[in-house]
């Protein structure tokens, strides 16, 4: 038992959380951004095929195939860019000092949860107060 050198008090903890959360949030982005150029690619790609296929429609059977492909393309796209949008919202919180604080209850969110989730805006209780 040496004693104290326990470093960061408990008002720096929420600092460290934010700077961790930084360079999560960043990686995620990069990522999210990746794939969106990627849907947007195989997207284009669909595009061109459809319009093929639209020219060619009655031999085509394709063309049915080439509209699911479409819709899942689009539904991911929104998915992933409604998680970017989650993302900025999230580093915009750590640039105005509101990171890691309980959106409903303005109590400290548990650094845990903001490892497993960084994008959180409330604590686990408010969550699940939210969610029933
Ligand atoms: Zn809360």
């Amino acid at each position: 038992m040496t004693g104290g050198g326990a470093g960061a008090g408990a008002g720096g903890v929420v600092g460290a959380v934010a700077v961790v959360a930084v360079a999560a949030l960043r990686e995620r982005a990069a990522e999210l951004d990746a794939l969106l150029a990627r849907l947007d690619a195989d997207e284009a790609a669909v595009r061109e095929d459809r319009a093929d296929a639209t020219a060619d429609d009655e031999h085509d059977p394709e063309g049915s195939t080439l509209s699911g492909e479409w819709q899942r393309i689009e539904a991911l796209r929104r998915a992933t860019a409604s998680e970017r949008a989650e993302v900025e919202a999230a580093l915009a919180r750590v640039a105005d000092g509101t990171y890691g604080v309980c959106a409903v209850c303005g109590r400290a969110i548990p650094p845990e949860r903001l490892e497993v989730r960084p994008m959180a805006t409330t604590c686990v209780a408010c969550a699940a107060r939210r969610a029933g």
